[in-house]
């Protein structure tokens, strides 16, 4: 018989509100987080931290702690850790399966430039751009390479890298409201947003604000991760869960 632990893959807002939904359902579930958020809010039930030490490490993780279902509920550009899961999931026959919110979709009015990775959607930014950049700590080296673009790159944790002169580290922690985002674009003299495809609402502020100022974006589009059966409501996927576990 399957066992009835379940494992979260998480570090986001719907992982904490999955992890919320089944335990007060009774359900068995710890949640892992990779551990790269000094003090992150935590979610109900179990919590481990700390990277598992790819499949290998995980097929042990999931076989020693009689693991039954695996959740990925990590971020949509959190791909490594998804197709490790899968990998080891696949490997050892222990169910997996993904919370994956919608990506954002331009209105009529947005003005989007897709780029399939952050050093391209560094490379296309016209010259003299004030940009506001929040595609998090990764992926900052591309744009500080230029010198002949400024602005404010937006994140939770410290920057890994210095930021030289003609850049500002904002740090924050969503969720980020219109009247805030217009405000800092407009402080900022902001003229392009630079943002990875997310999905969600508690950051989306921002496209709303760049649709009001007529700011150009460029989107940075999302990985691709191996295909399991996947969610994109967090009330569904806990009722799936009552399908495939018994009660
Ligand atoms: P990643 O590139 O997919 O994974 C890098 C490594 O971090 C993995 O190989 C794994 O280490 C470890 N790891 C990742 N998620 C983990 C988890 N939930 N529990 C235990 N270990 C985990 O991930 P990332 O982009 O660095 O993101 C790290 C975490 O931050 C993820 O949990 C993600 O949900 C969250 N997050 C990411 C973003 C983003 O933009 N990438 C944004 C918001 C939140 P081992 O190989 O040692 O197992």
């Amino acid at each position: 018989m399957r066992s009835d632990r379940i494992l979260i893959l998480g570090g986001t807002r719907d992982a904490r509100e999955i992890a919320d939904e089944l335990v007060a359902a009774g359900r068995n579930v710890v949640t892992s987080l990779a551990g790269v958020t000094e003090q992150p809010v935590l979610p109900s039930g179990e919590v481990r931290v700390g990277g598992f030490g790819g499949v290998v490490g995980l097929k042990s993780y999931l076989e020693s702690g009689h693991i039954g279902l695996v959740i990925d509920a990590t971020h949509p550009f959190a791909a490594r850790m998804s197709v490790q899961a899968f990998e080891a999931c696949h490997a050892i026959g222990v169910l997996l399966i993904r919370f994956e919110r919608s990506p954002w979709v331009a209105g009529e009015d947005d003005d989007w430039t897709y780029s399939p990775s952050a050093a391209e959607a560094a490379s296309a930014v016209p010259s003299g751009a004030r940009v506001l950049l929040t595609t998090g700590r990764k992926d900052l080296q591309p744009f500080f390479d230029r010198q002949d673009i400024s602005g404010i790159a937006r994140m939770i944790e410290a920057s890994p890298v210095a930021p030289p002169c003609n850049w500002q580290i904002l740090r924050e922690r969503p969720p980020f409201s219109f009247a805030g985002e217009l405000t800092l674009m407009s402080e900022n003299a902001v003229t392009h947003l630079v943002t990875k495809n997310a999905g969600g609402t508690s950051t989306n502020a921002k496209l709303l604000a760049a649709r009001e100022r007529k700011i150009p974006v460029f989107m940075i589009n999302r990985p691709s991760k191996p295909v399991v059966r996947s969610f994109g409501a967090i009330g569904k996927l806990v009722s799936a869960v009552g399908g495939v576990l018994s009660p």
